[in-house]
């Protein structure tokens, strides 16, 4: 197989990864702006604004939306062989830079809003707390029973249906009635304006809605389900179709009363909005170097997007979908005045506490580009639809007209696959070419001295032990085991051994698997023998003098395992690869703690883990990643097979039992999340657009199939992605766009479902409202994904100017192309007041800093996590929370199921914010940092750490103790309410001045100046000094 085809399309020759390569970052050579012209970088240089260089060749191929032929896509794919369906793009994809930098813009227009006040309580895809992952992740509508067995087709889906409507349509649930079609007459009848639909009141339903959105309005509102969706228990049992007679009583057709608030409407309630929102306080002027307090006191909430209310109340959720500009420009020209990148962020795979299900023998879909019937298609009358992104003119099928939530015929437009900008669906057969594949894990342990060193074998086996009953799957899931050292070890689980029989490959050139059969076995029927393997397995290797490694020949004996199937390879790795194929040698410099500008090594030393993680995609399995080690691993290298195989990396530097607890008490509960959480088989998601726009560059953990479908062998739900976009034809007649992501996959129970996000967004032309539409989180989260891969493909330096630079040209941009009045100071419109703030964060962030000392791993595994973490997780470790906690109050406090929860302000990242006298404590996301002044107050040091004083707090504590007071149920509320609200661990260290971690903690100290990085206001008046230019 030769790698040359992946390189076009996932790394441009470079072994790296889906990204750097694909990267239209890298397309002006000597180029430190992602979308600018080259500049030189900040510090000593001046980006002088020369003129850009030509746009690069051949964006037709990769650029064009390109409507996929009908009745395949999205479909599992025919050939494992993934070769044969690439297309070589071109190299440059980027976004042509404008001809003219700069355009003197009319004097802004008040009309548009980017910040609109939030929407109501209530957002349905919020996260859940942890306790509820693996429950609230598919709520089970009514049309679904939960409980039923396992269906391995759509067939059997069906039948869990109400039985009256069985009676009717065995093959699908959503059947119409008997019953003549509506009358001619109605149709073409003019549409009234469509009310919005009734809000489904949830807080009690089976799933508590997010404490976090109790009280605190977000952005952007889920829609609530329609009453016959709601999961309220009881209701399971109701049958929700009209009975069988009084179904064929029901001959008239509802009147065709309105349409679903399509885009027919948009044009006059899009003019009235205009007019009426004359407070833009997305670009309120702000001059930063003026105001400090730029940080709301809470949470940083994204834009809501400038639309009629009943298509905002409809549109997706930000935390499932966002883009960084919430108004989309009407053509490329402007957006590269506007030098704002333009992207989607997408958490397709997230838990949902309410996921509408919709089971259907025939799901409604454009006959031209393959869209899934969404909100924001036009109804043109009764019986036809208008596509929202290629604009074709669809005929609504019959079965259609039947609505099963309103129980009525003839309102197509009031379906929940209309009234839900997220849906899922149940797939027929036509959606699979082969038969679901059944959950299949396996896990690759490291046995080696130094793995049995650090006692990781024993977590693991033991929570393999606590979650056996819990891994998603049926009756088919399969379970195996591989353990390695210099040789490989196969486990024989088959039924009616009396205990687990190990056999030793030891030629590890050439592997092969001693008994096929059974090696890979039913976890229900095997159940006792993986018990006694895994209870047994740490103490089997304890006395191992074995120090080599063969990571590689383990790792192709478990695809030869696992390929006829596909499934999930977990690999947990101690040390770097030492024998066999795949061995790499140390590469990380002895002394990394220079402030060198570039850092060598970011990318992989071999193109083995590629190759075999992109033959793995191809059979469907991805492999997950678990690094535990005190030394270089060399994750460059190794990180490359969860990246094309959609796996995920987990990495624990210093892991050792003894020596580093806090790490074993994170492996903990990060496995029990990622051995229990959702997970979706054989999976392809496919991202449409609005005809006009073009994706370009994906990034995420995935293999790129084409230009807009990427291959996922797995896929699970903390894995976020992103994808660039430009605008090839200008939108000028349009008032919305849409974009469509949908995740075909198989469930661990053996279903294919197709899950279908849609996001609508309007057009603006001018330059202010796109400002005003920015969303700084996106765009700061896109911009570090983009880095990573200029890191890789050129260099940090250069990944670091061109971070710079956006800052500075967007900034320049607005300034001369927004701002009607001039003035003096570095001005930036309020949603982009935090844009310097995070990219100096970013600057100094482990992945991109060039001050600290900082371990190779370690920057590649923060790099790993700018590629693939959701965007509400990744901006945690771009901007840790800070909160002074030795005074908290009930003042503000949420309140959820009883739980009284402080909501301490957010404070700058500044060491001035601290008090001696006060306690204060930092969230990086995956760690935390309680810091203890002092001269705190012995009251806090008694009631809230059981401590008597200052010098009592030892240097190693990660726990708060459960003390029966005010102060201490405060702070745990407060920190477990942190915790609750990522899918991952977070280590918690109390810190006072002594202790060995408080470098660690001062480093995140964003806004301060450091040994060799600019403070923030420093940051500001270089920032300033170069767009005065
Ligand atoms: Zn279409």
């Amino acid at each position: 197989m030769s790698s040359s085809g992946f390189a076009s399309q996932n790394g441009a020759g470079g072994s790296y990864a889906n990204g750097p390569s694909q990267n239209p970052v890298g397309v002006y050579p000597s180029n430190q702006g992602f979308m600018a012209p080259p500049q030189p970088g900040y510090m000593n240089n001046l980006p002088t604004k020369g003129p850009p260089p030509p746009p690069p060749s051949g964006p037709n191929l990769y650029g064009r939306h390109q409507p996929s032929p009908v009745g395949t896509p999205g479909a599992l794919p025919a050939s494992p062989n993934h070769m044969s369906v690439l297309t070589g793009p071109p190299q440059g994809t980027a976004t042509p830079p404008p001809a003219n930098s700069y355009y003197q813009q009319h004097p802004h227009q008040p009309g548009w809003s980017g910040v609109t006040p939030p929407p109501p309580m209530g957002n349905n895809a919020s996260p859940v707390p942890s306790a509820m992952y693996r429950g609230g992740t598919s709520t089970p509508p009514v049309f679904q029973n939960a409980m039923q067995p396992p269906a391995p087709s759509v067939n059997n889906a069906a039948m869990t249906a109400p039985p009256a409507l069985n009676v009717l349509a065995p093959h699908q649930t959503y059947g119409p009635p008997v019953g003549p079609p509506p009358p001619a007459a109605v149709r073409g009848t003019p549409p009234p304006p469509v009310p919005p639909p009734p809000h489904a009141t949830h807080s009690d339903g089976m799933y508590p809605a997010h404490p976090g959105q109790m009280h605190r309005p977000m952005g952007g509102s889920y829609p609530s389900l329609q009453p016959g969706y709601q999961s309220v228990p009881g209701m399971q049992t109701a049958p929700q179709m009209p009975p069988h007679a009084q179904m064929q009583t029901q001959p008239q057709p509802q009147m065709y009363p309105q349409p679903s608030p399509g885009a027919a409407q948009l044009s006059s309630s899009l003019a009235s909005l205009s007019l009426q929102s004359q407070t833009p306080e997305a670009l309120r002027v702000v001059n930063l170097l003026q105001e400090r307090s730029i940080l709301p006191p809470g949470a940083v909430t994204p834009p809501t997007p400038c639309l009629p209310q009943d298509l905002q109340k409809i549109n997706c959720s930000p935390e499932v979908f966002r883009c960084t500009l919430t108004s989309i420009p009407q053509t490329q020209t402007l957006l590269n005045k506007a030098k704002l990148p333009l992207g989607l962020l997408l958490h397709p795979f997230k838990d949902l506490s309410q996921l509408p299900v919709v089971t259907s023998s025939n799901i409604v879909r454009c006959r031209s580009c393959r869209t899934y019937i969404n909100p924001f298609v036009t109804f043109v009358d009764a019986r036809r639809w208008k596509c929202n992104l290629c604009h074709r003119v669809n005929d609504v099928p019959e079965e259609f007209m039947y609505n099963p939530v309103s129980r009525s015929y003839g309102a197509p437009h009031k379906r929940p696959e209309v009234q839900n900008a997220t849906i899922e669906f149940i797939a027929p057969s036509e959606y699979m070419l082969r038969p679901p594949q059944p959950a299949m894990y396996l896990y690759i342990l490291d046995v080696s001295h130094n793995a049995v060193e650090t006692g990781y074998l024993d977590v693991v086996c033991q929570s393999l032990l606590d979650n056996l009953d819990s891994l998603p799957g049926d009756a088919r899931t399969k379970i195996g085991f591989i353990t390695f050292d210099s040789t490989i070890h196969f486990y024989n689980l088959q039924e009616g051994l009396s205990q687990p029989q190990m056999l030793i490959v030891s030629d590890i050139d050439d592997v092969f698997l001693p008994t096929p059969d059974s090696l890979l076995v039913n976890l229900n029927e095997c159940k006792e023998l993986v018990q006694d393997l895994l209870s047994s397995l740490p103490q089997m290797f304890s006395k191992t003098m074995e120090t080599q490694s063969a990571l590689g020949p383990a790792l192709q004996a478990a695809f030869k395992l696992l390929s006829p199937t596909g499934g999930r390879m977990s690999v947990f790795q101690t040390q770097l690869p030492t024998v066999g194929i795949g061995a790499l040698k140390p590469r990380e410099e002895p002394n990394q703690k220079t402030a060198t500008k570039d850092v060598q090594h970011l990318s992989p030393a071999t193109d083995f883990y590629k190759k075999l993680a992109l033959d793995c995609s191809g059979q469907h399995v991805a492999v997950d990643l678990f690094l535990l080690s005190a030394q270089y691993c060399d994750l460059s290298s190794l990180g490359c097979i969860s990246r094309y195989s959609a796996g995920s990396v987990y990495f624990y530097p210093s892991y050792h039992k003894q020596h580093n607890p806090s790490q074993t008490e994170r492996l903990q509960k990060d496995l029990k999340r990622y051995l229990t959480r959702k997970i979706g088989f054989e999976a392809v998601m496919r991202i449409r657009c609005t005809k006009g726009l073009s994706i370009h560059t994906f990034h995420g953990n995935f293999f790129v199939r084409s230009t807009d479908l990427l291959s996922l062998a797995n896929v699970n739900p903390d894995a976020g992605f992103a994808v660039q976009m430009s605008i090839d034809e200008n939108l000028l007649d349009l008032q919305v766009v849409s974009f469509q992501a949908a995740l075909l996959y198989t469930s661990s129970k053996g279903e294919r479902r197709i899950r279908v996000h849609t996001l609508c967004l309007p057009v603006v032309n001018s330059l202010s409202d796109i400002f005003a539409g920015a969303d700084v989180q996106a765009i700061t989260a896109l911009l570090a994904s983009m880095a990573v891969d200029r890191s890789v493909t050129a260099s940090l330096s250069d990944a670091r100017d061109a971070l710079i630079n956006a800052a500075i040209d967007s900034l320049a941009s607005y300034r001369t192309s927004v701002l009607s009045i001039q003035q003096p100071g570095l001005l930036a419109p309020a949603c982009l007041r935090l844009f310097p703030l995070y990219v100096l964060a970013l600057l100094k962030h482990k992945a991109f800093r060039t001050s600290a000392s900082t371990r190779l791993d370690e920057r590649v595994f923060a790099m790993c996590q700018f590629k693939y973490q959701p965007l509400a997780y990744l901006m945690m470790m771009v901007h840790p929370g800070l909160y002074r906690v030795d005074d908290l109050t009930d003042e503000g406090a949420l309140n959820i199921n009883d739980r009284t929860i402080p909501q301490p302000r957010a404070l700058q990242l500044s060491v001035e914010k601290l008090s001696r006298d006060a306690a204060f404590l930092m969230d990086c996301g995956t760690v935390m940092y309680l810091w203890i002044g002092r001269n705190c107050s012995p009251v806090f040091l008694t009631q809230v750490l059981g401590l008597e004083s200052y010098a009592a707090v030892p240097l190693h504590m990660t726990q708060l103790p459960e003390l029966d007071t005010a102060e201490s149920a405060r702070l745990r509320a407060f920190v477990d309410w942190l915790r609750e609200r990522r899918p991952f661990h977070t280590i918690l260290h109390v810190i006072r001045d002594e202790s060995p971690l408080k470098p660690e903690f001062l480093q995140n100290m964003i806004e301060d100046l450091s040994e060799s990085a600019l403070s923030y206001y420093e940051f500001l008046l270089h920032l300033q000094q170069q767009i005065s230019k």
